[in-house]
């Protein structure tokens, strides 16, 4: 078959990659002269650890695809680092306990690290906390070299070209196929299309889908200079139990009951998470908006409280930061849904709305549609 995907972020090229594994040729468009949505702000982190008991398989499933396309494709970065959520709080300590011996903790790759073992696996750790949750089965990618890596991968096949600077404009299905025109005027046909839009709802997208069940985020990040050490595992703070479904329990109700966390934590609905670069750097985030119109620009208070958290847990004090950013994802309302997978013609299919997951879930999303599809 002859695929037009239209997206050239995560999902577009996790639908490519399935596609081609499979023996099929692939058309795929990117409006910018490359992906700058929300895959290429993101924190690159395949994370298993928060994701619900529901969702665990398929994150699983996800994270064993991108071990495998990472042994394949080196600029992807790949690297089975895991996490060290830590606890700062006796309540945060409980909800690490519970995570520890619950009934998914084997899965997940979960051990409860008193200080001396944390700093045992992570030395770049010698500030403040109780202890660590670790997640062996977390990892990370190179968000901002894995597209065009995978892409110069699918190359070699000889079954797949990307147009950049090319927008898709219409979808007009014929039946037996679809044909796509783009801003040139261009017809792309196809005997199927697959419009992974992210967070554009609006323009192609409603015009092919209408209102889909599916709401913006808007999260602020930072990025430092260089590291002079390896923090050798992606980091996590306790308000980070607060926003992933995977901790929510009697112990995360008392958390939140605390009311512990600063003002500014709570106004921006913060949670610290920290990775380290391949070129030494670490990106940092995150804070999470709702309500739209977005600010355009980014607010300092943020910032302030990310340095101070991490310079609390790395007990020194963080090299200077060197970028600020902000990212937009797609999110489906329904928080059962993992992704928001539309049939908007015969052979159109719109997906997108993998919220703040879908770097992880990337490759898996991709390969489930491939099944549903019968590609
Ligand atoms: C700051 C931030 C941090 C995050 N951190 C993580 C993380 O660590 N781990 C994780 O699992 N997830 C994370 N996420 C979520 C994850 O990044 C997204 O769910 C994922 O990248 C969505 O991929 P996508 O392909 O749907 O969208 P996008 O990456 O936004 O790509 C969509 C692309 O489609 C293109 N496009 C749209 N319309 C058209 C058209 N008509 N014609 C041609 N091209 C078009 C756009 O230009 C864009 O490049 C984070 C998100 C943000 C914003």
């Amino acid at each position: 078959m002859r695929l037009v995907i239209i997206g050239g972020g995560i999902l577009g090229t996790a639908h490519a990659w399935a596609a081609i594994a499979r023996g099929h040729e692939v058309v795929q468009l990117e409006r910018e002269r490359e992906a700058r949505g929300a895959t290429v702000r993101n924190f690159g982190l395949v994370w298993v650890s928060g994701r619900a008991a529901g969702e665990l398989a398929l994150t699983l499933r996800s994270r064993e695809l991108w071990e495998e396309i990472g042994g394949r494709v080196a600029g992807v970065g790949f690297r089975p680092a895991g996490s060290i959520t830590l606890a700062r709080t006796p309540a945060e300590l409980a909800v690490a306990e519970a995570a520890a011996a619950g009934a998914t903790a084997t899965d997940r790759g979960f051990t409860l690290l008193e200080p001396d073992q944390v700093r045992a696996l992570n030395p770049a750790l010698r500030g403040k906390y109780l202890a660590g949750l670790h997640c062996s089965t977390d990892a990370a990618v190179e968000s901002r070299q894995a597209l065009p890596a995978l892409r110069a991968h699918m190359a070699a096949s000889g079954r797949y070209t990307f147009h950049e600077g090319t927008e898709a404009r219409s979808v007009l299905d014929t039946g037996s196929g679809a044909v796509v025109v783009d801003d040139q005027g261009r017809r792309h046909e196809a005997d199927l299309v697959v419009h992974c839009p992210g967070a554009a709802h609006s323009g192609l997208t409603r015009e092919l889908a209408g209102e889909l069940p599916v709401r913006r985020v808007r999260l602020q990040m930072m990025q430092t200079a260089p590291l002079d050490e390896p923090l050798t595992t992606a980091i996590a703070d306790g308000d980070s139990f607060r926003y992933y479904p995977g901790f929510a329990g009697a112990e995360v109700d008392s958390l939140a009951a605390e009311q512990s966390q600063t003002a500014t934590a709570a106004e921006h609905k913060m949670q610290l998470l920290c990775v380290q670069r391949l070129h030494g750097g670490l990106t940092i985030g995150d804070t999470h908006e709702y309500t739209e119109p977005f600010a355009f620009d980014v607010d300092e208070a943020p910032y302030e409280h990310l340095t101070e958290v991490t310079e609390e847990l790395l007990g020194r004090k963080l090299p200077p930061v060197v970028r600020r950013w902000a990212g937009v994802y797609s999110q489906s309302v329904d928080p059962d849904a993992l992704v928001t997978r539309v049939r908007a013609d015969t052979n159109v299919w719109v997906v997108t709305g993998p919220g703040g997951r879908g770097m992880t879930l990337g490759p898996a999303l991709g390969e489930q549609t491939a099944d549903q599809l019968g590609l």
